[in-house]
């Protein structure tokens, strides 16, 4: 899924050399396949509308298009890259700062839970591409702050949850200040119906990539254990002690249950952090930043940390609550086995979950196996 199938290589793109120079310094060798298929489309100024695995490129898949496409030489806003979190806003702002070092090119971000002051200062000085949260950007350009009129790239990562309901109407009013001769690009892993009215609506004969296939979750196993409510620290603690856990994401469903299961483990002797949307923006950001940097093995989180979230060492996901629908569940266990790195995901089973179960592996195509005692190390 990441091997490149094409046999391009960045150099065929005619990318600007310090453009070149950013990828090569990432590390990336070689375009993956999404990435293959979308940056000669989105250099070349189509509307598209992308679909790949998670863990397979999309960021530079956009972000290297974009960078492209700015011209430093003019201070104005050029492209905007919308996505649902304000953590992943700041994720993707650092691939952007990354990939576009020798570039002289200004990213900013701008998200909720943050200084309104600060964001009005930092649009006094050069931008080139604002990484936003839809809400504050809304406001900023709603009061004129944020000048929006020569910004011709519009990018939604995680689209289809940017068409949600929360979103939808925002987004909306946002493409209102965006000049008319706008490229817009969507990317996910996931495109449920709802996306094509939004398609109609504003793209332009887009290019349609679909890079999914039966074998979605490869690379990923995957087990579920029958629980009682009751049993499930228990059982927790069970998979800590067999586990060769690197750095795991535990997904609660509310965030009560986040808080309480993050003070169980903790009395269990496993270190851990909690992150949900409850939480001040100064902490949530420490939390993200520490356990990024690997000074704590687990991480609870509520749906929050669902998508885009791209933390390699992540080996392990435990749906601690399951999830209600497959999409979610996709997102999810996602979380682990990134750019072809293997992973694996364990899901607690109430009663109630069962059919759930039964009907998500279903949908996704995949085989979800009852856990046996012991796992091969080899398969995370
Ligand atoms: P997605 O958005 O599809 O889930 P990401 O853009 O988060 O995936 O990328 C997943 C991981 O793969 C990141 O850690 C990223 O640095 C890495 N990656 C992306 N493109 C390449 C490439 N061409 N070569 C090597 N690694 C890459
Ligand atoms: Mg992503």
């Amino acid at each position: 899924d990441v091997t490149n199938t094409k046999g391009n290589d960045f150099e065929d793109y005619f990318l600007k050399r310090q453009l070149l120079m950013g990828i090569f310094e990432k590390g990336f060798d070689k375009p993956s396949p999404i990435q293959e298929e979308s940056i000669p489309i989105a250099l070349a100024g189509r509307d598209v509308l992308a679909r790949a695995k998670n863990g397979t490129g999309k960021t530079a898949a956009f972000a290297v298009p974009v960078l492209e496409k700015i011209d430093t030489s003019k201070n104005e806003i050029q492209a905007m890259i919308l996505v649902p979190t304000r953590e992943l806003a700041l994720q993707t702002a650092q691939v952007c700062k990354e990939l576009g070092k020798y570039l002289a090119v200004d990213v900013m971000v701008t998200t909720g839970g943050t200084s309104l002051k600060d964001d009005i200062m930092r649009l006094n000085q050069t931008i080139h591409i604002v990484v936003a949260t839809p809400g504050r950007i809304l406001d900023l350009a709603s009061k004129g702050i944020a000048k929006l009129n020569n910004c011709r790239v519009l990018v939604m990562d995680e689209a289809d949850k940017l068409l949600s309901f929360e979103f939808q109407p925002i987004i909306e009013q946002l493409i209102n200040f965006l000049p008319g001769d706008r490229q817009i690009m969507l990317f996910s892993a996931t495109f449920p119906v709802t996306v094509k009215d939004f398609k109609e609506k504003f793209l332009k004969k887009p290019y349609i990539i679909n890079l999914m296939d039966e074998l979605t979750l490869k690379g990923l196993s995957q087990y579920y254990a029958f629980v009682e409510e009751k049993q499930k620290v228990h059982c927790l603690n069970t998979l800590f002690s067999k586990l060769r856990i690197n750095q795991s994401i535990i997904f609660c469903n509310s965030v009560n249950r986040v808080e309480l299961l993050a003070k169980k483990i903790t009395e269990l002797g496993y270190s851990c952090f909690y992150i949900h949307a409850k939480m001040l923006q100064s902490h949530r950001n420490r939390v993200f930043h520490d356990f990024r940097n690997g000074s704590c093995r687990n991480l609870v989180s509520s749906d929050l940390f669902t998508r885009g979230i791209d933390i390699q060492s992540v080996n392990v996901v435990i749906n601690f609550d399951f999830p209600k629908n497959a999409e979610t569940y996709l997102h999810r266990v996602g979380r682990s086995g990134r750019f072809g790195h293997l992973g694996l995901a364990v899901n607690l089973i109430t009663y109630e979950d069962r059919l759930n179960l039964y009907r998500i592996e279903q949908e996704l195509g995949t085989e979800i196996k009852p856990i046996p005692s012991s796992i091969d190390e080899r398969l995370y």
